[in-house]
């Protein structure tokens, strides 16, 4: 025996509407089923853009393109745009922003935090 395939008949809400072949016991369905065709919540969204990625919420972050480690997940386009350069990052104690009130004397902290720790 082969499998049995049952078409479904699906509204443009993707509610099953109709189980089974008009000839030959076919179920009406009376209250609408949602039926999700495409769940959409699986991927993960882009940081960037907000458009949805094509890499699943449960893909270890080894084996994931366009992630940005303490920032999260890039769409292939925005993870394309920028050069390899411009995706690089380097963060800094909150506390500086505070700490250091004078703008040259931050960007000093900052520079030098930099090359001690990059
Ligand atoms: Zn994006």
């Amino acid at each position: 025996m082969g499998e049995h395939h049952v078409p479904l008949q699906i509204d443009e809400n993707n509610n099953v509407t109709k189980v089974g072949h008009d000839m030959g016991g076919s179920y009406e369905i009376k209250e609408a089923v949602q039926l999700e065709l495409f769940p959409n919540d699986i991927y993960e969204d882009c940081i960037l853009c907000g458009e949805k990625t094509t890499t699943l919420k449960t893909t270890h972050v080894d084996f994931r393109t366009g992630y940005i480690e303490g920032a999260g997940q890039l769409c292939r386009e925005c993870y394309m745009k920028g050069s390899s350069e411009g995706r690089e990052h380097i963060s800094i104690p909150k506390h500086y922003i505070k700490t250091y009130s004078n703008d040259m004397e931050l960007g000093a902290k900052i520079r030098q935090f930099y090359y001690e720790n990059y």
